[in-house]
């Protein structure tokens, strides 16, 4: 039999397992063709079926308005740092940002070559343990940016800030897209790299509302711009065929089992059952982001000290619990638990955690 972990890196990630078996079965002989999927043309109608299957299931599992695009591009969300600011900038006006840790700092820093950015809050003066509760926008700006989901503190937004009339929210949900139910409407651009909750890497999802693609100047390099993907269905030049393919059969998993209110739940419960484990240990395990800012998707943790945490990590290990090592920037332990972590693999977790603190205390 082959040997599976219960596999908690922060990304690339676990995926559903019918979507891997689904991708196996199919791998030398793609739907009859004599061909692997990633060895056909993306010009082909096999592929297409696929492209617009893909689409399809990102639109209604979350409920995306017609008025929305959805864009499958490359280069990762952060090539989005600069294509945002790109493809958003209105004549002088600036940017303003939110500064939840290190992603949302990269963010800042690319935006920098396309324009004035102004940090509006920041949640640095506590290692990023929060999401800070008043941000306010100004009126007179091309756009406001979130980093919806923290993946290295563990912290993610469970509101939305408010932005002036017209002005554009956009949000990096690459570690927290599709983990709960949303309203698309209070965006104007969401992205997300693939590689945490929703497939493989190499594949970045783009949800851009229509009127948004005309900002940008035409007369910039076609790759560079959001539009000439749009206009070509994703598909002006070679698309990620592998990686959309995989994005396709683990949301049809997804939706298999209740789309995405039925995986809100379960993310809950998950949560819930690693959050309880650590407020419960008299403060063995210390979390680190403040509970109303705790992230559905990674956990993170300290221990007493570094030297049960590297031991912790290690025994984890052996039980054939993977990729719990905390981020630098934050030291301890980290467990993401993505869509695709079974809630068993979780349980697995909280009773070798507990364990542990028994033995170690
Ligand atoms: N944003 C967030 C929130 C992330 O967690 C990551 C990757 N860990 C990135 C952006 C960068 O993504 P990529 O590696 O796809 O460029």
């Amino acid at each position: 039999m082959t040997k599976r972990v219960c596999n908690f890196y922060a990304g690339p990630a676990t995926l559903p397992l019918p979507a891997l078996k689904k991708a196996k079965e199919e791998l030398l002989d793609f739907n009859g063709t004599g061909m692997s999927i990633m060895e056909i043309s993306h010009r082909s109608k096999e592929y297409d079926a696929i492209h617009q299957e893909s689409k399809d299931l990102v639109r209604k599992l979350m409920n995306i308005p017609d008025e929305y695009k959805i864009l499958w591009l490359q280069g990762g969300a952060s090539t989005q740092f600069w294509m945002v600011p790109l493809n958003l900038r209105q004549d002088d006006k600036p940017f303003e940002y939110v500064n939840t840790g290190v992603w949302s700092k990269k963010a800042i820093k690319e935006a920098g070559f396309y324009g004035k950015v102004n940090v509006v809050a920041s949640s640095e003066d506590d290692n990023f343990s929060y999401i800070p509760k008043k941000i306010e926008f100004s009126k007179n700006i091309s756009f406001a940016h979130i980093t919806g989901n923290n993946t290295i503190y563990g912290t993610e937004y469970h509101d939305w800030p408010n932005t002036y009339g017209d002005v554009p929210l956009v949000c990096d949900m690459s570690s927290n897209i599709m983990d709960k139910k949303i309203d698309v409407k209070r965006f104007g651009v969401i992205y997300a790299g693939a590689q945490k909750n929703i497939g493989p890497a190499g594949v970045t999802l783009l949800i851009v509302r229509e009127d948004l693609l005309n900002r940008v100047n035409e007369e910039i390099p076609a790759m560079q711009k959001w539009i000439t993907h749009a206009k070509k269905d994703s598909l002006f030049n070679t698309a990620p065929t592998w990686a959309i393919y995989m994005c396709k059969l683990s949301l049809d998993y997804l939706k298999s089992i209740g789309g995405i209110s039925a995986i809100e739940k379960i993310n809950k419960d998950k949560a819930k059952l690693l959050y309880d484990m650590i407020d419960n240990s008299n403060g063995f395990y210390k979390g680190h982001a403040k509970p109303d800012s705790r992230s559905l998707m990674n956990v993170t943790f300290n221990l007493p000290n570094e030297e049960l945490e590297q031991k912790c990590v290690k025994e984890a290990l052996d039980e054939g619990l993977v990729g719990l090592k905390g981020h630098r920037s934050v030291g301890g332990m980290r467990a993401s638990i993505y869509n695709a972590m079974s809630i068993d693999g979780v349980k697995k977790l909280v009773d070798f955690l507990k364990q542990f603190q028994e033995k170690n205390q």
